[in-house]
Formats: C-alpha cells, sequence, structure tokens
C-alpha cells in the first residue's frame, strides 16, 4: 500500500474505504458532530496535549517497559520475542489510555456524567478510575454473564463509585451493553459523555480511539530502535474491538517491512456461534453506528458469539481492521480458548507475567509464529493487559484447587 493510503483514513466522514461512517438514530447525529468538532479542537490543542502528557506519565505510570522476554525466546528457539508491558499500566490495561484521553475531552465539553460499556470490566474499571479522579458521576454497563465471569472487576468498579447496571438482554455480553449505553447517551446527552471503549462504533470514535491508543505504538518504535537500532519484523497483539492492535500497528503502517498479525478469539474452533473471529465467517454489514466485518446469519441477525475472554467476545470488529484486512496490509488469524489457556499459562511459569485472557490469544500467536522465524527476527507482542481478573475462572479451567 502507498504511503498515502494510511495518511488519508479516514476520509472527513469517518470512512476507511467501503468501512466506518455513521449510522445512528437522529438524536444522536448532533451530539457526534459536537464530540468530533471537540475532538479536533483539543487534538492540535497543545494545552490539551501537555495535560494528557502529564497524567499518562504521573497517573498511568507510562511509558510501559518494552521487555525483553528471554525465556519464551530461548523454549520456543526462533524468533527474539519483545513484549510490550501494558499489563504495567494503572488499572491493568491499555484501555486507561483512551479513559483519560475522553475524560479529558468531557471536561473540556463541560459534561458532568460519565457512562460506558464494558466487557470483561477493564474498560469500565479504567472509567470508573478516571471518573473518581475527575469528581464525575460515573454509570457502567455491564452484560449480566460478563459481571459473572470478571467478579472482581464489578467491585472494583464499585469501590471507585461507579454504579454498574447488569444488562439481561439477549446475550447478555457486550452487545447488549453497547445498547444500553447508547440509549442512555440519547437521553441524557446534555449532560453525559459516553466514552466508548474502543476503536469500534459511529465517527468519531474509531480515529479518536486509535489515536489516544497509538501511544502504545509510538513508544514501542522509539524503544526497538533504541535496544536494537532497527524495526521489528512481526507485531502481534489480540483483535476485539480493535483498539491495542490499531494502537501498536498504526504508527508502524507505513513501515512496508513490518509485518503484522491481529488474533482474534477462535473459541472452541470456527463453527457457527463457537467464535469470535469476525474475518473468519463474517460478512459485511452494519452494527452499532458502523459498517464493518459481522458475525451475522442470512437473514442480518446477528449471530451470538462465545471467547474464554470477555474482552473479544464481539459479533464485529473495528472498521479500520476490516479496510487493513481487505489492502493487505495486516494478516488476522485466530486462537483457540485452549490455545490462549496453553498460552496463558506457559506465560506464567516461564516469565513470571500473568497475562489477561485476552492477551494470552496474542501470545498463543506467537508460540506459532516464533519458531518459524530465524534468531535474529523481532517480535513485539502486545501484552495488552494482566490476568488478575481472569485467576479464579483459570484455576477452574485447568482444575486447580485450593489447599484446605
Ligand atoms: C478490552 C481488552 C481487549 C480487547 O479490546 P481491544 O479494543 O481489541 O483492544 C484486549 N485485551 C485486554 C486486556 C482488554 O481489556
Amino acid at each position: 500500500m502507498s504511503s498515502a493510503t494510511t495518511a488519508t483514513v479516514p476520509d472527513a466522514h469517518g470512512h476507511f474505504g467501503p468501512f466506518g461512517g455513521r449510522y445512528v438514530p437522529e438524536t444522536l447525529v448532533h451530539p457526534l458532530q459536537e464530540l468530533e468538532d471537540e475532538y479536533f479542537r483539543a487534538q492540535q490543542d497543545p494545552e490539551f496535549q501537555r495535560e494528557l502528557s502529564y497524567y499518562l506519565r504521573e497517573f498511568v505510570g507510562r511509558p510501559s517497559p518494552l521487555y525483553h522476554s528471554e525465556r519464551l525466546t530461548r523454549e520456543l528457539g526462533g524468533a527474539k520475542i519483545y513484549l510490550k508491558r501494558e499489563d504495567l499500566n494503572h488499572t491493568g490495561a491499555h484501555k486507561i489510555n483512551n479513559a483519560m484521553g475522553q475524560i479529558l475531552l468531557a471536561k473540556r465539553m463541560g459534561k458532568t456524567r460519565i457512562i460506558a460499556e464494558t466487557g470483561a470490566g477493564q474498560h469500565g474499571v479504567a472509567t470508573a478510575t478516571v471518573s473518581a479522579m475527575f469528581g464525575m458521576k460515573c454509570v457502567i454497563y455491564m452484560g449480566a454473564v460478563d459481571c459473572e465471569r470478571q467478579k472482581l472487576n464489578v467491585f472494583r468498579m464499585k469501590m471507585l463509585g461507579a454504579d454498574v447496571v447488569p444488562v439481561h438482554a439477549g446475550q447478555k455480553t457486550l452487545k447488549e451493553a453497547v445498547n444500553e449505553a447508547m440509549r442512555d447517551w440519547v437521553t441524557n446527552v446534555r449532560s453525559t459523555h459516553y466514552i466508548l471503549g474502543t476503536a469500534y462504533g459511529a465517527h468519531p470514535y474509531p480515529v479518536m480511539v486509535r489515536n489516544f491508543q497509538r501511544i502504545i505504538g509510538d513508544e514501542a518504535r522509539r524503544q526497538i530502535l533504541e535496544q536494537e537500532e532497527r524495526l521489528p519484523d512481526l507485531l502481534i497483539a489480540c483483535v476485539g474491538g480493535g483498539s491495542n492492535a490499531i494502537g501498536l500497528f498504526y504508527p508502524f503502517l507505513n513501515d512496508q517491512s513490518v509485518k503484522m498479525l491481529g488474533v482474534e478469539a477462535g473459541g472452541r474452533g470456527i463453527l457457527p456461534e463457537q467464535h469470535a473471529a469476525r474475518f473468519q465467517g463474517g460478512s459485511l454489514g452494519v452494527l452499532q453506528g458502523t459498517r464493518s466485518y459481522i458475525l451475522q446469519d442470512e437473514f442480518g441477525q446477528i449471530q451470538s458469539t462465545h471467547s474464554v475472554s470477555a474482552g473479544l467476545d464481539y459479533a464485529a470488529v473495528g472498521p479500520e481492521h476490516a479496510w487493513l484486512r481487505d489492502l493487505g496490509r495486516v494478516e488476522y488469524s485466530y486462537a483457540t480458548d485452549d490455545q490462549a489457556l496453553d498460552a496463558f499459562m506457559k506465560l506464567a511459569r516461564l516469565e513470571g507475567i500473568i497475562p489477561a485472557l485476552e492477551s494470552a490469544h496474542a501470545v498463543a500467536a506467537c508460540m506459532e509464529r516464533a519458531p518459524k522465524l530465524s534468531k535474529d527476527a523481532l517480535i513485539i507482542v502486545n501484552l495488552s493487559g494482566r490476568g488478575d481478573k481472569d485467576v479464579a475462572q483459570v484455576a477452574d479451567k485447568v482444575g486447580l484447587q485450593m489447599p484446605v
């Protein structure tokens, strides 16, 4: 692809080629336009950028390390592996990069109330955290199934002063939580900003969230040049809505020598309703404000999905990923639940790092690719989050028992 291709997306209406855009009810057209205008003003405002950098450094703990994963590299016997340690951010994942950017924007716009959806609870925790910090009222919508499988994060959000609203509609996971958040926003738009948690939804969310997350790739680029004096050969990241992956990939898109691999949730295997790998069996459609690849049936009904990791368990993928996939710039594969669990345990035992189950999908793909590459090849794996929230679920799956 030419360098012009990535420099000019999205267009003024939020289109990434045939993907993206703004498909919303009438009542949200004006708020989204207001958000777009204010976001692009803030982006050009040195004071806003200074404030954001300050909180990312002093509160979030950036820059996150780019860590040479020595024992995993040796065990796999191929490419040299680096981990981008987003798990070390305050609150334990990359989500806070975006939540911090959006709360500063909400403050600029004079909003006093924050709402968000959450799947694994990491975005809910990040949003509850920045809301507490800036003294804003906070309501988090979360599918009832996700509340159950990510209990620890529900307690964290409540302790931070947020109202957590369990959503009992449909499949009771992320998609339904987004519907409820959008319903709330329509009703309370004057006072309320909706902090959407991934590079998805109506324009300007996909471009705005990407730009708040590109700090991952900007740092990784600088760090690998410092440590290796050259660019990496391969970047690997898991893809839910796609924010941690696009955050890592974006600053490298024009470096033709850098290959990129996005890893979706293969669940129990690529059979209808057993996975959340949108590029395996998904098709073009519109869901929750944007046009992208979606898991849907022949009538356009959204299919149910499955993944061991709540954060990847969503029927649609961010529009920029759909575009990059069609262009052939990024390759997309998947890891199954079992592969992710295996990678989860392996990283814990070899490196002393317990990854989020989402991130374990990227580690699983790395375990497959690294041995096929030569020892002088360089891989960067985005460790999007830590696995504290997942230990009870994994202990149950692998049959660990408490001593009595
Ligand atoms: C939410 C989450 C993801 C998936 O979301 P993206 O927007 O695709 O990054 C991945 N990893 C962790 C740790 C998460 O919390």
